[in-house]
C-alpha cells in the first residue's frame, strides 16, 4: 500500500538532482488521473489541492467562500478516494495540502488522513511565520504527516494568495527557518510568480537555490526545497485556446530555466495553470466538434460566459455533486469526464518528463522506512 508522505519522493529528487511535479486537483477524478499518468510513467505522484479545492470537492461552488465545514468534507472525500487507489498502485503515491492557511486547516487535512501539508505564513512577519509553521510541524509530525512552508513572498495571485510585488528568499534565514521550525520542505521565493502571466521577462535567481542548499549543508539540515508559481503556460495551449475563440493571454517559466534551477536543489515543481489551461482547451475544442451540444449544455453558456478565464471550476459546477462524489453522472457528464482526465495527463505527462522524474517510483520504494 504506497501511500507515502511526499518527503520520500522529495528527498529522492533531491539526492538524484531531479523534480517532482506536483499537480493541483479540484475534484476526485483528476487525482485518478495523476495516479494513472504517474503509473504509466512508474514514478512517484503527488496530489494536492488548495483549500479552495477542498471547499469545491467539499460540494461548494462558490470556492473562494468555503467553510471549514465544506473544506472539512472535501478533505475527508479526497483523502479517503486517494488512499484507496493509491492502496492498489504499485507507485508511491501522495496526498498534499497546498497553501494552507491556517493552523486549523492544516490539522484538519492531517486528521482527514493527508500524509503531507503546506502552511504558507509567508505573509506574516518572520517571526509568527516560524511560530505558525513550528506548531504545525509539531503535530504532523506527531501523526506520520510532513509539512511544507514558504518563506519569501511570490508576485502574482493563486486561489487567494496576493502579493503586489516579489521579496527573494534569503538563503541565511532560510537555514535558520528550517533550524527553527522543523519543517520538512521549505518553499522559497527566487524569480517565479503565481498565475498565468508572468511577463516575458522572467529571469530565476538560481543563485538563491544554490545559497540555501549550500547552507543547509553546512548546517546538516536534511530538507528540501520546492518551488512555486513555476507553470509552463505552453505556447502551444494558449494558441489553440485563442483559436477556439477564447482571449487567454500569458507567459510561463521559460522551460530551460526551470530545468537548470532542477540540479541545483529544487525538488518539486507545482503545476496549476497548465492544467487549467489545458482543460480548458479541450472544453472548447469538445464544443467546437460538437455545436449540436451546445444549446442543450449545462457547461457551454459558462464556458464561453467569460473568454479570458480558464477557471473550469466555474465551468463546471452545475455538475459538481456528481463530479464530487461519482455518481449520478448524466450523458453529457460522462463524455465531458474523459476530457478532464485527458488534460491532466497531458500535462503530468510532460512535466515529469521535462523535470526527469520518470522511471523513479521502485527505487523511491526502497528508501520508504
Ligand atoms: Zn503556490
Amino acid at each position: 500500500m504506497p501511500y507515502v508522505s511526499s518527503d520520500y519522493i522529495l528527498k529522492y529528487a533531491r539526492d538524484h538532482k531531479i523534480a517532482h511535479g506536483a499537480f493541483n486537483v479540484n475534484t476526485l477524478i483528476q487525482a485518478k488521473a495523476i495516479i494513472e499518468a504517474c503509473e504509466e510513467l512508474r514514478c512517484g505522484a503527488i496530489i494536492q489541492v488548495a483549500e479552495p479545492g477542498l471547499a469545491y470537492i467539499g460540494g461548494n461552488p462558490d470556492f473562494l467562500n468555503g467553510t471549514m465545514e465544506e473544506k472539512k468534507l472535501g478533505a475527508k472525500r479526497i483523502a479517503k478516494y486517494v488512499k484507496k487507489l493509491a492502496e492498489k498502485s504499485p507507485i508511491p503515491v501522495s496526498l498534499h495540502l497546498d497553501h494552507g492557511r491556517s493552523y486549523e486547516s492544516a490539522k484538519m487535512c492531517v486528521d482527514a488522513g493527508f500524509n503531507s501539508v503546506m502552511i504558507d505564513g509567508s505573509a506574516l512577519p518572520y517571526e509568527e511565520n516560524v511560530k505558525l509553521a513550528k506548531k504545525v510541524a509539531t503535530y504532523a509530525h506527531k501523526h506520520g504527516a510532513v509539512v511544507e512552508a514558504e518563506l519569501g513572498v511570490l508576485a502574482g495571485v493563486e486561489d487567494h494568495v496576493f502579493a503586489a510585488s516579489s521579496t527573494y528568499t534569503n538563503p541565511i534565514t532560510a537555514v535558520d527557518f528550517l533550524k527553527r521550525t522543523g519543517v520538512d520542505s521549505l518553499a522559497i521565493s527566487y524569480g517565479t510568480k503565481h498565475g498565468a502571466v508572468k511577463g516575458d521577462n522572467v529571469k530565476l535567481r538560481k543563485e538563491i537555490v544554490i545559497a540555501t542548499m549550500e547552507n543547509m549543508m553546512h548546517e546538516e539540515i536534511d530538507a528540501t526545497l520546492v518551488s512555486h508559481g513555476s507553470s509552463l503556460v505552453p505556447q502551444y495551449i494558449l494558441n489553440e485556446i485563442n483559436a477556439l475563440g477564447g482571449e487567454v493571454g500569458g507567459h510561463g517559466i521559460p522551460l530551460d530555466q526551470l530545468r537548470e534551477v532542477i540540479p541545483a536543489g529544487i525538488s518539486k515543481i507545482n503545476m496549476d495553470t497548465d492544467i487549467r489551461l489545458a482543460t480548458t482547451r479541450n472544453l472548447l475544442e469538445y464544443f467546437d466538434q460538437h455545436k449540436e451540444k451546445r444549446e442543450t449544455s449545462k457547461i457551454y453558456p459558462l464556458l464561453i460566459a467569460d473568454r479570458k478565464s480558464f477557471e473550469y471550476r466555474k465551468y463546471l459546477k452545475e455538475y459538481i455533486n456528481e463530479l464530487e462524489t461519482n455518481k449520478g453522472w448524466n450523458e453529457e457528464l460522462n463524455e465531458i469526464a474523459p476530457l478532464l482526465v485527458l488534460a491532466v495527463k497531458e500535462i503530468v505527462l510532460s512535466a515529469s518528463s521535462y523535470f526527469g522524474s520518470v522511471g523513479d517510483a521502485v527505487e523511491i520504494m526502497k528508501t520508504v522506512k
